[in-house]
This record gives C-alpha cells, sequence and structure tokens, in this order.
C-alpha cells in the first residue's frame, strides 16, 4: 500500500490535481481542483491507483465490478483485470442508469460498483440500486478520490485511495483573493 504523500504524488504528477486558485463551476473559488479523467490517459497511472483499490477488495469475493459511464468505464476495467472478474458499465438512458448491451448480472453475484471520485454519491447510488433490482449483491463501493473527507455512507464496505475534503469559498470570503491579489483560474481553459 502506497503512503496518502505518495499518492497526492502520483496524483499531482498525472495533472488530475491542481494546487492554485481556481474559479469553480459554481461560481466558488478553491486552492485544489480534481480532473480524474486524466489518470486514465496513461495505463502507469491507472495501474497503481486502481492496484491500491483492488488490493483493498483482494479477500471480498468480487464477482464483478461495475461503474457508471463515462467516468468509471475505464476505472470498471483495470479494477476487474487486477481482481481477475469480469466488469460491466452502467450508463443513463432517459435520465435513468440502465444495463445496456447485453450485460446481465447473474443472480447473487457479489458486485463491486466504483467511481473514480465520489462528491455527492448520486450516481453511485443509482448503480446500487440498479444491481439489486437485477438480483446482485453490492459487496462494496470503490473509488479513486472520496471528496467528501469520508463523509458518505453507501450502507456496505467502501474504501478510496485517497480521501480529502476540497476547500471552496464564495469570492468574498476567499483567502486566496486576499493573500495572492491574483484572479482564479478556470480549470481546463489555458489548456490544463
Ligand atoms: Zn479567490
Amino acid at each position: 500500500m502506497l503512503t496518502k504523500d505518495q499518492i497526492t504524488d502520483i496524483l499531482k504528477e498525472a495533472g488530475v490535481l491542481l494546487e492554485g486558485h481556481f474559479l469553480l463551476t459554481s461560481g466558488k473559488h478553491s486552492n485544489k481542483y480534481l480532473q480524474c479523467a486524466k489518470i486514465f490517459r496513461n495505463t502507469k497511472y491507472s495501474e497503481t491507483l486502481c492496484g491500491e483499490l483492488a488490493e483493498q477488495f483482494a479477500d471480498a469475493g468480487i464477482e464483478l465490478v461495475i461503474g457508471p459511464a463515462l467516468g468509471a468505464v475505464q476505472m470498471a476495467y483495470e479494477v476487474s483485470r487486477q481482481l481477475k472478474v469480469e466488469n460491466f458499465f452502467a450508463e443513463r438512458v432517459n435520465g435513468k442508469m440502465e444495463l445496456r448491451r447485453g450485460f446481465v448480472i447473474p443472480q447473487g453475484a457479489k458486485v463491486l460498483v466504483v467511481e473514480d471520485v465520489v462528491t455527492t454519491g448520486g450516481s453511485v447510488r443509482e448503480v446500487i440500486d440498479l444491481v439489486r433490482e437485477a438480483g446482485g449483491v453490492v459487496a462494496g463501493v470503490g473509488s479513486i478520490v472520496d471528496r467528501t473527507g469520508g463523509e458518505i455512507d453507501f450502507g456496505v464496505p467502501y474504501r478510496s485511495v485517497i480521501s480529502f475534503k476540497v476547500d471552496a469559498w464564495e469570492a468574498e470570503d476567499c483567502p486566496l483573493c486576499k493573500e495572492l491579489g491574483t484572479a482564479p483560474i478556470k480549470p481546463g481553459s489555458r489548456g490544463n
């Protein structure tokens, strides 16, 4: 297992975790920004980080890994590859999470639900419901990043590779505006 510092270094090297002064889509300012899709552009990052998660579920008897599209398609693939089981993805059709493409959950199969970053957990809960409706057993939830800082409860074992809260402030309360005196950067707008 890697330490929290080692994982943070990997996330920074991969360009996933940006530190600075950012303008979020909510209009708030923050000192951190996450772009989790960047983990999967290079297999050395996805193999290492998904391996950290697979290790935590190695003895859970997982038979199937499912993640919500698009964010967790590659993650489900890599975690399942390391657990040597199958993987599916769930996708939203007319606003509702569904299994398509002939994906069928065997009755009673022990399923691991994965998501790259858990913020509110909304998509994860939808996939949990979908798995149960289909007759599967949700044996756990796994994410690369837990942005709730360990405050979320899915009612099943939940493990993340790293857990932290991202601070965000209204513009008028932003300490970075006061300290730095610079305008926040909108992530993605400068090719990052
Ligand atoms: Zn600011």
